[in-house]
């Protein structure tokens, strides 16, 4: 069967992904189960998306309450669901207003609109974007252009124009950057397929100061840092600076497609007005109960102080294994959202944890990525560190 699944998707599918040979067919908690009824402990979470693991009560009732209320309207007519995913975002995101897209990539390209709009309207003459070496913003035009890796921007050029790249944790380079054309600084807050790079507080706060002193606004990526994923809800919460414009996706529909960019009142007053933006899908009535009940979830359980305490467990025991293996050169990242720099081949180590039922990530060439579902435990950390142990 198996086999079945694998050649028929080989035959219809646009080969743009070179996939492990499992499919997978339904989900418990934190784990995963394939057509062979092999069981597999999920450090990967679709990507950082399922942030409330599989089957989680509340949330697949609202889901299924909802599809049998209401899916689709239009964005022509309001509905109570938008509604309230609205204001539980931006009151989560401590933003003044929200758009909601349907995937990452699209609330990067909302975001770089906003911004352009904004300089637009303020009438200075500018347009240019500094973004980061090592980034990743999505693989629509405008996301590829702000993406700091030339493999993936090359074959589609001419992209967007007026970017240009500075170095991450390098407030000289965007200095360097900087001039009376810029309009925004675009960066993730904690950097994740580039390689789990974490933001050095002092360069953030430093960018900030540096964007407010030159008229320029500051675009943070939390597609994927966000979300709880660091121990707060977002990762920027924890630095003492607040981004103009911010994006979201992966966790924030818990699996459902959706993602988001929001702004404070400043930016929106000269922003997208009517006719300037707009989705016929985007915050349709499911994904928006979809976020609605991940938002109500995360408060009532408390998930960002559980990140906290569990990524601490899990930062020290990673650490410890670093410590008793070779191959593994050191640790990197913040809460749930961790790397291990490898100086073996990573993608070995992947297929081989797969074999003992441990599903892991790469990101950037050489780090073991791991971005589990935020409702593990104490006791999963250790099956993982287990499973990895025999791996390594
Ligand atoms: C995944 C990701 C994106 C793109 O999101 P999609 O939903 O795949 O379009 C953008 N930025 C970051 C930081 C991401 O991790």
């Amino acid at each position: 069967m198996t086999n079945k699944w694998i050649d028929e998707a080989e035959q219809s599918l646009l080969h743009t992904y070179n996939r492990y040979p499992i499919v997978l067919e339904r989900g418990e908690g934190v784990y995963l189960y394939d057509t062979e009824g092999k069981k597999y402990l999920d450090f990967a979470a679709g990507i950082a998306v399922c942030g409330l693991g599989y089957g989680h009560k509340e949330y697949t009732e609202a889901l299924k309450n909802q599809v049998d209320t209401l899916l689709h309207t239009s964005n022509l007519y309001y509905s109570k669901p938008a509604a309230e995913a609205a204001e539980k975002l931006t009151r989560a995101a401590q933003m003044d207003r929200v758009f909601f897209t349907n995937s990452g990539t699209e609330a990067i390209e909302g975001a770089l609109k906003a911004a352009r709009k904004y300089a637009f309207t303020e009438g200075f003459g500018r347009y240019e974007f500094i973004a980061m070496e090592h980034s990743f913003h999505g693989r629509t035009m405008g996301a590829v252009a702000v993406t700091g890796n030339e493999a993936y921007r090359t074959p589609f050029e001419p992209l967007i124009g007026g970017v240009k790249f500075a170095r991450y944790n390098d407030l000289d380079s965007v200095k360097e950057q900087m001039n009376e054309h810029t309009c925004a600084v675009i960066m993730e807050t904690l950097q994740g397929e580039g390689g789990i790079y974490p933001i050095d507080p002092a360069f953030l706060q430093g960018v900030r100061k540096l964007c407010d002193e030159n008229h320029v606004l500051l675009i943070l990526d939390e597609i994927q840092c966000g979300m709880g994923r660091t121990g707060t809800m977002f990762a920027w919460q924890d630095y003492g600076v607040k981004p103009d414009i911010m994006a979201m996706a992966k966790a924030i529909g818990g699996g459902v497609p959706v993602g988001a960019f929001a702004m404070t009142e400043k930016v929106a007053e000269k922003s997208l007005a009517p006719g300037d933006h707009g989705t016929t899908y985007g915050g349709n009535p499911f994904v928006c109960a979809a976020v609605s009940a991940v938002l109500d979830i995360f408060e009532k359980e408390k998930i960002c102080d559980h990140v906290k305490k569990v990524g601490a467990y899990l930062e020290a025991q990673l650490d410890a294994l670093a410590e008793r293996k070779e191959s593994v050169e050191m640790r990197r990242g913040k809460g749930l959202m961790q790397g291990l720099v490898l100086n073996v081949p990573v993608g070995e180590v992947v297929v081989k944890a797969q074999k003992e039922g441990l599903l892991v990530i790469t990101a950037g060439g050489n780090v073991l990525r791991m971005v589990p579902p935020l409702i593990i435990t104490e006791e999963h950390v250790d099956e993982m560190i287990e499973k990895l142990e025999k791996v390594l």
